[in-house]
């Protein structure tokens, strides 16, 4: 039987939305390339919309340039006010890269961007690479422009060369801690990873004896350009239009590998299997020890979270990965929803073994009020999610695990680790304890039923 899909009333307008602006994900994505820095071709608004979102969630100073529209612009077009931005950026951050993000009003009112830099090339040649990225936030959401951001970083700094020990990783939306345990798991196979992108130090680094107009770390260009010639592509991206994997693989015949985000012991074995192949190695032991203690801890907590009912929202791609992980866990997803309109959440869950024979309610192009008229109906026990869902949860009066992005009512969301049997392991742990929290809240004794 296949899942309801939930059709949402299309005649009314989208109210607390369950994603964040597209050039956010493109500012992200540069905060993850060395030495680089990031224009908003737009109003000033939309950079301090984003800078919000991120500085809640990564507590880390998070510059990000505008061409800083007016009248004049929206009505004579940004050319003058984004080359006196790239100007100004270039002096005052000495950047070596530069992503170029339209708004929404940039688009609406049609500058070329891309022609606006040529022009601009043409006319200061400073060596700066400027890298235009369309990101109009009417037709996609912040998952849209990170992964046009990754693509045409690759479009524009992947070289051929000589095949080496690098294999390219295309993580999509994950926190910091994330990528530097997918950093570890890679190396461990002595495998050397080219994470794009990788903002593991810029958006959770330590504190600086002296200040820096760009946080150090990040993806540097010499690496980007060994994008061409490495061993293989792995992606846990679900985009097949600004697919990176398939664009080196077409490009440069580098083999391209789809992954689920690895969450759960299943999605990590399927990792670590990928990796076992590239590499002719065997996992070390630190990995097969944390595998078995996550296995045991699953027995150890499964009549805890058992058919436990549970609402799930995010990222189309992330957001699969976690229903998978419920499935896994035992937990009953009920209902899933994402506000991405370009991937399909349906196709992505298609092949989950779901664990009662009422399927979940799948929902795409989803807002907060459409998720809690529906979650009303389904009497659950948790809502897995970002920060944004914290409403969702006082409404219906269940907890909320706080996973993916934005975090921005907690401090760490940075540091919340989600994948490898590690990351599994604190997101098990998380669950299972907020259960038995709320069992014990309800308790005479003081105790959970548990
Ligand atoms: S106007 Fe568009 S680009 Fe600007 S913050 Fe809003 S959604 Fe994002």
């Amino acid at each position: 039987m296949n899942s309801p899909v939930y059709k949402k009333n299309k005649s009314s307008a989208t109210q607390n939305t369950c994603t964040l602006c597209a050039p956010l994900g493109a500012s992200v994505v540069f905060k993850g390339v060395e030495n680089s820095m990031m224009i908003l071709h737009g109003g000033q608004g939309c950079a301090t919309y984003i800078r919000r979102y991120i500085i809640g969630t990564c507590r880390e100073p998070v510059d990000i340039a505008s061409s800083s529209f007016s009248e004049t612009e929206v009505i004579f077009g940004g050319e003058f006010s984004l080359g006196k931005a790239i100007d100004n950026v270039i002096a005052q951050y000495h950047p070596e890269v530069i992503g170029i993000a339209t708004t929404c009003l940039a688009e609406t009112i049609g500058d070329d961007i891309n022609g606006i830099i040529k022009k601009y090339n043409a006319k200061k040649n400073t060596g700066v690479h400027l890298i235009p990225i369309s990101t109009p936030s009417y037709k996609g959401t912040h998952i849209d422009g990170f992964n046009a951001a990754v693509y045409a970083l690759c479009d524009f700094f992947a070289q051929p060369g000589t095949k080496e020990n690098n294999v390219g990783i295309f993580p999509g939306f994950l926190s910091a801690a994330d990528l530097r345990h997918i950093a570890e798991i890679v190396r461990s196979f002595k495998l050397e990873p080219i994470i794009v992108p990788d903002y593991s130090q810029t958006l959770d680094g330590g504190v600086w004896k002296t200040y820096h107009s760009i946080a150090p770390g990040g993806t540097g260009i010499a690496r980007l350009k060994l994008l061409g010639s490495v061993r293989s592509a792995i992606s846990f991206v679900t985009d097949q239009v600004n697919d990176a994997a398939g664009l080196l693989h077409a490009r440069f015949g580098v083999p391209a590998q789809y992954l689920p985000v690895p969450i759960g012991v299943k999605a990590t074995d399927s990792f670590v299997d990928t990796l076992k192949t590239i590499s002719g190695r065997e996992p070390d032991s630190v990995l097969v020890q944390d595998r078995a203690r996550l296995i045991d801890s699953y027995i150890d907590g499964h009549k805890m979270v058992y058919n436990k009912k549970t609402i799930l929202y995010g990222d189309a791609a992330f957001v699969s990965a976690m229903a998978r992980f419920s499935c896994e866990i035992g937990l009953c997803p009920v209902c899933i929803a994402t506000g991405d309109r370009s991937a399909s959440l349906k196709k992505l869950v298609a092949d989950i073994e779901w664990p009662s024979a009422q399927k979940p309610h799948i929902v795409e192009d989803a807002d907060f009020t459409d998720i809690l008229e529906l979650s009303r109906t389904l009497n659950p026990d948790l809502v897995i999610g970002n920060s944004k869902g914290y409403q969702l949860s006082c409404e219906l009066g269940v907890p909320l695990i706080r996973v993916g992005f934005p975090i921005a009512d907690r401090i760490g969301g940075e540091r919340i680790l989600h994948t490898g049997y590690k990351g599994s392991q604190e997101l098990y742990d998380r669950i299972v304890n907020t259960i038995i929290a709320r069992s014990q809240e309800s308790s005479d004794i003081g105790y959970g039923t548990y």
